[in-house]
């Protein structure tokens, strides 16, 4: 037997239930905020995300699906979706009409991981970029929408931890600081953080060997180093969260990821041990020279990822569901090959009227079909045998009431309709509730 590449995992019907209503969710909220889709190649030319070794994080140098295609061209899988929206924001110039471009992108994301709960080599983000002015905000508009979105699905227990990492000048001061200090305690650092040191010390700060190492909580906070405008620009990020009542904590130690954020970066956590160490769910924060380092102009970008997987585990782990059951408007049972024949024609004629019926197809037992019915959820069954076809009738049985009547074949999605609207049962919501 093949099985499924390790890191990977199929989603079942169920499941794919559970994503589905989750995309329309965000595509509804982006909608509301105002960002459109992008939707851009899964795979990109390597130098989109390995930009000429800028970047020492583990996701560019460690993580990436690199391979040469056919024509000798070396490409990698996407591991993240800012680089290639902004390769695309660039190469398509949308940033012509010198207005604010606000986008969204769905899909799925590769990385060479160690694959656990909530860590996998395929997963789903949901993102959203902005490109505009350095405006705090901005930076506002992209964190808010992320809360909408929270509250959209009802998802709660989770915490905003916020920190600014400067402009150039600000982020230059403080290296030169880290760097001093980390230097002095060099022995207490793991053999990848030793590396950091000369690459990118900042990103010692995100070691996730051991977080609760002394020596890194104890390191020097880049709050001191803001020079004045990085130190306005986070202030009024934080006044206007707090206008909008939007929880947040400030964590002076908090650094992502990826080495091209400069200025606001945050990340959303999810409160609980159910995830482990992968209980942060959405992630982001401000670009200011990702669009020029990718040959476009001086526009500066802020942006957030979603983690899709984490996000389904933190949902199911809070026993929240967010889809209704399957469910069908009718399911028909037919006695015999002519009854069969017939029944196709009233099921497709329901179709495109818009209701949504199957039939069984096995040659099975009365009793079998109306077990196919159950485990289809149909509101309603309908049997049809030789001598309802004989006399243009079907019967139709209201799985909600028992009722049972019988009416004309012509009459069926006309009578149908009636019944669902007023179907005391569900407030006459299960038209609505059966299209999910
Ligand atoms: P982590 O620290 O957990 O490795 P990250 O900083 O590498 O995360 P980002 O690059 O910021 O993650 O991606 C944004 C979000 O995408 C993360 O907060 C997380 O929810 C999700 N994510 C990242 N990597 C994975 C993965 N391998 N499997 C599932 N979700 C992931
Ligand atoms: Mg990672």
């Amino acid at each position: 037997m093949i099985t499924k590449p390790k890191g990977t995992y199929d989603i079942l019907p169920e499941e794919s239930l559970k994503w589905a209503k989750l995309e329309n969710v965000f595509r509804r909220v982006c909608a509301i905020c105002n960002y459109e889709e992008i939707r851009t190649p899964i795979f990109e030319q390597y130098e989109t995300f390995h930009r000429d070794n800028k970047d020492s994080s583990d996701m560019v140098n460690k993580e990436t699906y690199d391979f040469i295609d056919r024509g000798e061209r070396k490409m990698t899988l996407r591991p993240e979706g800012t680089a290639g929206c902004v390769r695309a924001y660039v190469e398509n110039k949308l940033y012509v009409n010198n207005k604010v471009t606000k986008l969204f992108y769905y899909g799925p994301m590769f990385r060479y991981e160690r694959p656990q709960k909530g860590r996998y080599r395929q997963f789903y983000q949901f993102g959203l970029e902005a490109y505009g002015p350095k405006s705090p905000y901005l930076d506002v508009d992209i964190i808010s929408t992320a809360i909408m979105l929270f509250k959209a699905i009802g998802l709660k227990n989770l915490r905003v931890r916020i920190n600014s990492l400067g402009d150039k000048e600000s982020r230059d001061n403080y290296r030169d600081v880290l760097v001093k200090y980390f230097t002095e305690n060099i022995d207490s650092l793991c053999a990848d953080c030793k590396d950091r040191l000369t690459k990118n010390p900042l990103r010692i700060l995100d070691c996730k060997v051991d977080k609760n190492n002394d020596v890194l909580l104890n390191a020097p906070q880049i709050g001191k180093y803001l020079n004045n405008q990085s130190k306005e620009h986070f202030n009024k990020v934080l006044a206007l969260l707090d206008e909008l009542n939007i929880e947040y904590v400030v964590d002076p130690h908090l650094v992502r990821g990826l080495d091209y954020y400069s200025d606001t970066v945050f990340e959303v956590e999810y409160i609980s041990d159910a995830l482990g160490n992968q209980n942060v769910i959405c992630a982001g924060g401000r670009y200011n020279d990702l669009v020029k380092d990718l040959g476009g102009p001086d526009i500066p970008g802020v942006g957030l990822a979603f983690g899709m997987d984490r996000i389904l585990l933190a949902l199911a782990n809070e026993g929240i569901n967010i889809v209704n059951p399957k469910s069908l408007h009718y399911f028909l049972i037919t006695l015999g090959e002519e009854a069969k024949e017939a029944g196709e024609k009233i099921i497709y004629n329901s179709r495109l009227k818009g209701f949504k019926c199957d039939m069984s197809y096995q040659n099975a037992s009365l009793k079998a079909q109306f077990k196919e019915a159950d485990y289809n959820n149909a509101m309603f069954t309908l049997i049809l045998g030789e001598d309802e076809l004989t006399n243009k009738k079907i019967n139709v049985k209201n799985n909600h009431t028992k009722e049972q009547v019988s009416i004309e074949i012509d009459k069926i999605n006309e009578y149908l309709l009636g019944e669902i609207n007023k179907c005391q049962n569900c407030g006459g919501k299960c038209h609505e509730k059966s299209t999910n």
